[in-house]
């Protein structure tokens, strides 16, 4: 459970073995939700954590009953301003919830195992979409969000090998995308994984770069393919000279590694032109496009490519 410790004690927290190990649970994720490292059980977070409890009975049959739903996010060129890829972005449409986002049950399908499934779901159907889009006339590129867990995943790189030979797709047309917060943890192991998954031909990101602390010199040991600067930056562009640092630095660090840069989060035309002039490579955000369903991908190449 890494570093996380999170308590429930007896008898005032629950007086059989079940109902201890269910305050624990509760107490865990208040730690995780106010990104503490220790949280001793207390009732107040208890309405909250029964509602996720609840959710976790129900993921199993997410994956069985079909109930995960991708949406599409474009990513932009910055140099032609073309639209040159997605990211695929897992939802789960719950029966009685409505449409659950992934903070709300990636983190629950890592802590009860089901993260190496789920990822598998959505590798397929992203891929899926990826040959749907290619009979319309649209050639793009996809970028899939795995877990640290898959990493651990020995069997991975082969089922994405079938995959790809199965929709017969060249396999530079995929991206992983792995936090850079994950990496750090057990960076020898990560590497071992990553370098297996390039040898396939797949690109690799490292997502939410900037945020993670980890080890910078450990982190150049890692062959990549892309650096994608954390949102929280983007969005602090304009007003604050530290985050420009950071978002400049990563752009140099992307020209000495040779890989590309994409900057995520771009709201507002003012944050577009910023990270175009400061050199990033490319762009995606709601001023772009927000993430969108299958169909509605449609409606929006129609239009994209009638404009001249
Ligand atoms: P991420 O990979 O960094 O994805 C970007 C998140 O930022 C998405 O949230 C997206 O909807 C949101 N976003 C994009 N542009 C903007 C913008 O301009 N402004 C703002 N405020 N937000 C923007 P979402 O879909 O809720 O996903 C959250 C995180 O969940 C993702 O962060 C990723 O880490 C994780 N995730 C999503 N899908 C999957 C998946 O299939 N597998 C795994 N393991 N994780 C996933
Ligand atoms: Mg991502
Ligand atoms: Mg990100």
């Amino acid at each position: 459970m890494g570093e996380v410790d999170h308590s429930a004690l007896y008898p005032e927290h629950g007086l059989t073995q079940s109902e201890l190990m269910r305050s624990a649970d509760v107490a865990m994720y208040e730690a995780k939700r106010t990104h503490s490292t220790i949280c001793l059980y207390h009732s107040d977070s208890d309405d909250n954590s029964r509602d996720r409890l609840s959710l976790i009975g129900d993921l199993r049959a997410a994956l069985d009953e079909d109930q995960l739903v991708l949406h599409f996010q474009f990513t932009q060129d910055f140099r032609s301003g073309r639209i040159q890829g997605l990211e695929a972005l897992v939802r789960w449409n719950h029966p009685t919830r409505g449409l659950v986002f992934p903070d709300d049950f990636i983190p629950m399908a890592e802590r009860v195992g089901l993260i190496m499934p789920l990822t598998r779901v959505v590798l397929r159907k992203a891929l899926e979409e990826l040959v749907r889009l290619d009979a319309t006339g649209h050639r793009l590129t996809m970028s899939v969000n795995i877990s640290h867990l898959d990493l651990l995943d020995e069997t991975l790189p082969g089922y994405i090998e079938t995959l790809l030979a199965h929709y017969d797709l060249q396999p530079q047309r995929l991206t992983l995308e792995v936090t850079e917060s994950s990496l750090g943890e057990e960076p020898e192991r990560a590497r071992t994984r990553i370098e297996a998954l390039r040898r396939l031909g797949v690109r690799i990101s490292i997502d939410d770069f900037g945020v993670g602390y980890s080890s910078m010199s450990k982190l150049l040991e890692l062959p990549i393919d892309e650096l994608k600067i954390d949102k929280t930056f983007v969005f602090a562009l304009e007003n604050d000279v530290r985050a420009r640092a950071v978002i400049g630095s990563t752009i140099e660090l992307g020209r000495a590694l040779n890989v590309t840069v994409v900057a995520e989060g771009i709201e507002t035309f003012s944050n577009h032109q910023l990270l175009r002039s400061l050199g990033a490579d490319v762009a995606q955000g709601y001023y772009i496009a927000r993430p969108k369903c299958s169909e509605e991908l449609d409606e929006y190449l129609a239009v994209m490519s009638t404009r001249p």
